[in-house]
């Protein structure tokens, strides 16, 4: 039985000549391959961050779970509340949308968005840097109390984007959101108007 070569699992290799394409990832053209698994570098960092993508997405409920009840520790120290936090990480997992959208505005939740420019103060000179950003801002899910002051209770809880949940935060009536509405387009015709 041949001894199996120990090889460094990020140890890399060009598989030919730049000049002969036969050998090119068909999605990211030429790169290095991976020694462990002949794959393309950038179709393994691609892998690895869909992994961790549903990672972050298995865990969401009880990363929300967590928030809400720093939350609600913080209004209970400050006497803002009497009630007991009674809420489940099972009771957030049950409201969280199957189709990954938001139930409220319809647009795909994001967890991971993309990359941002990082500027770091080093020595000796100061350096700038990528890194994946973790909350996909508008897009990213938040946890919605319906009635604000009814709590994190089971039956009064929503998994929406981040931005249904701020539009909704000074009102749960929807008269009042249709007339700001309303208002948003006549002050948009407004405008029209003045520009034409
Ligand atoms: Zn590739």
């Amino acid at each position: 039985m041949a001894k199996k070569k120990h090889v460094v699992p990020d140890e890399t290799y060009w598989p030919g000549d730049i000049r002969d394409k036969s050998w090119y990832c068909p999605r990211h053209g030429c790169y290095q391959r991976r020694k462990v698994d002949d794959k393309c570098v950038v179709c393994y960092w691609e892998e690895q961050e869909a992994a961790r993508i549903e990672h972050l997405w298995a865990s969401l409920a009880r990363d929300l779970w967590r928030r809400a009840k720093n939350r609600w520790r913080h209004d209970h120290f400050k006497f803002k509340t009497n009630e007991p936090f009674i809420l489940a990480v099972e009771d957030i997992e049950r409201e969280i949308p199957p189709d990954r959208k938001c139930p409220a505005l319809g647009i795909p939740l994001v967890i991971v968005g993309g990359m941002e420019p990082v500027f770091r103060r080093t020595r000796p000179y100061p350096t700038w840097s990528w890194r994946l950003r973790r909350w996909g801002g508008d897009a990213s899910p938040a946890l919605d109390k319906f009635e604000p002051n009814k709590g994190y209770v089971p039956g009064n809880i929503a998994v929406i984007s981040s931005l249904a949940n701020r539009i909704k935060s000074n009102t749960t009536d929807p008269e009042v959101l249709r007339k700001i509405a309303n208002w948003m387009e006549r002050f948009k015709d407004k405008q029209g108007k003045l520009k034409a």
